[in-house]
């Protein structure tokens, strides 16, 4: 135990508030800074040669190297014995070890985590000279840059081990683990989506996706009833990937030992095919924002409430054929106009499609998946959509993870995991 006790000399006689508090703080990082780096060389000071890990024989000590680290309170120097095992012919540096320095790594967890922070909402630049100015604590644009994405590799790294030992390797004992104590909810929602990214590499779109797990429902008012217990997952995975990982969020969710299970989606295609591969016990429902607005859509300058309000009650009482013979009538008549004639055909196959999503309305009521639409906009647009940015596949999912931890509130908690070096999977689940 030892104590920083840092003497700073107030003359707030005649002094502004703002003075006053300008000075403390300057004199606090001018005298934290040199007290860290004492503190830090006594503890280097005692880290003996310890026996090598791989032969457990006696290493040898080859001099003193020094190295410098940049924190939150300015740079520290540690000059550390280098060691080496002559039989294994290996080195290492067991001060580095015991503190928990990376290799190679010029900066502090804590200025890991406070540039992540920013630069999760904000490009990498603005983050760089936030830094700066708020912490006076110098680190380039690049920096942040590498930092983000050696940090969004783990993340992704440890959804990519989780996902192999699951559905690769196929050991089941891991998603009874992930299911762990939680209790069983009454009612689990999944809603899922996807939503397109400028691709720097091959010019082209990419499709970021995300989903939303919720386990709870609470009556707010009389017949307005919010979702609770929300987890959100996003990636640039592929449809395969992503609904591993979203399978995986609701396993540890509880999600699949649900009274009811529902998957609410606009009714794509591929969304479809994700529900029916990875959620094949949820009952479908088709989000009836996106329904109305099809409807509306293929009837064209012909949608006046006279149409289509007739089309939404068929609809909402889950009643798909007479939806069907509805729309179908519409079609018929529709002979002047081609390409309404066509959109109206479209827009019958989209129903017939979707005729599950929608005969879930009878006995549970129309669902919306507004949610995960802000999601898409809020966790995946505003980053990866910002003006004048575009992305390469693997920054654009390490930064997704990141935004996705601030989304789930476990930032606070991943990064006292990164600092324990205690796992990190078990601060994703949370
Ligand atoms: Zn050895």
């Amino acid at each position: 135990m030892s104590s920083i006790i840092i003497e700073l000399e107030l003359d707030a006689a005649g002094k502004t508030l703002a003075e006053v508090e300008a000075a403390v703080m300057a004199g606090m990082r001018r005298q934290v800074g040199p007290a860290l780096q004492e503190e830090l060389s006594a503890v280097v000071a005692q880290v003996g040669v310890t026996a090598c890990p791989g032969c457990h024989g006696p290493r040898r000590g080859r001099g003193v190297e020094r190295r410098r680290i940049t924190g939150l309170f300015g740079s520290v120097v540690i000059a550390r014995q280098r060691v080496e095992c002559v039989p294994c012919a290996t080195t290492s540096y067991p001060a580095d070890v015991q503190l928990g320095i990376e290799p190679g790594e010029r900066y502090s967890l804590g200025v890991a985590e406070t540039a992540l922070w920013l630069a999760t909402d904000s490009s990498y630049a603005k983050s760089s000279g936030s830094m700066s100015q708020l912490l006076a604590v110098g680190i380039s644009h690049g920096q942040i840059h590498r930092l983000a994405q050696r940090e969004g590799q783990l993340i992704a790294g440890a959804w990519d081990a989780l996902r192999q030992r699951v559905f690769g390797d196929g050991d089941r004992t891991v998603l009874a683990d992930l299911e762990g104590t939680t209790p069983a909810p009454d009612l689990a929602v999944i809603q899922a989506d996807g939503t397109f990214v400028h691709d720097r590499g091959a010019g082209e779109r990419m499709e970021a996706k995300g989903g939303i797990v919720y386990t709870g429902r609470a009556e707010v008012s009389k017949g307005r009833r919010r979702l609770l217990g929300k987890r959100t997952f996003c990636s640039l995975d592929g449809m395969t990937g992503f609904g591993e990982k979203l399978a995986l969020v609701a396993a540890q969710a509880g999600a699949f030992r649900a009274r009811e299970l529902w998957f609410v989606s606009d009714g794509s295609t591929a969304l479809r095919n994700l529900r029916r591969q990875h959620f094949p016990t949820a009952i479908p429902f088709l989000d009836v924002w996106h329904l109305e607005k099809r409807l509306a859509e293929a009837l064209g300058d012909n949608a006046s409430q006279q149409s289509l309000a007739p089309l939404m009650s068929r609809a909402l009482i889950g009643d798909v054929d007479a939806l069907i013979e509805a729309l179908a009538e519409h079609w018929a008549e529709e002979t002047d106009d081609q390409e309404r004639h066509q959109r109206l055909g479209e827009v019958l196959q989209y129903v017939d499609a979707n005729r599950e999503g929608i005969v879930s309305y009878a006995r549970r009521g129309a669902q919306a998946s507004s949610p995960i639409e802000k999601v898409m906009d809020v966790v995946i647009g505003r980053r990866l959509k910002a003006k004048g940015t575009s992305w390469h596949r693997p920054g654009a999912d390490r930064i997704l993870h990141l935004r996705v931890l601030k989304e789930n509130r476990s930032w606070d908690r991943y990064w006292a995991a990164r600092r324990s070096r205690t796992s990190i999977t078990a601060a994703l689940a949370a």
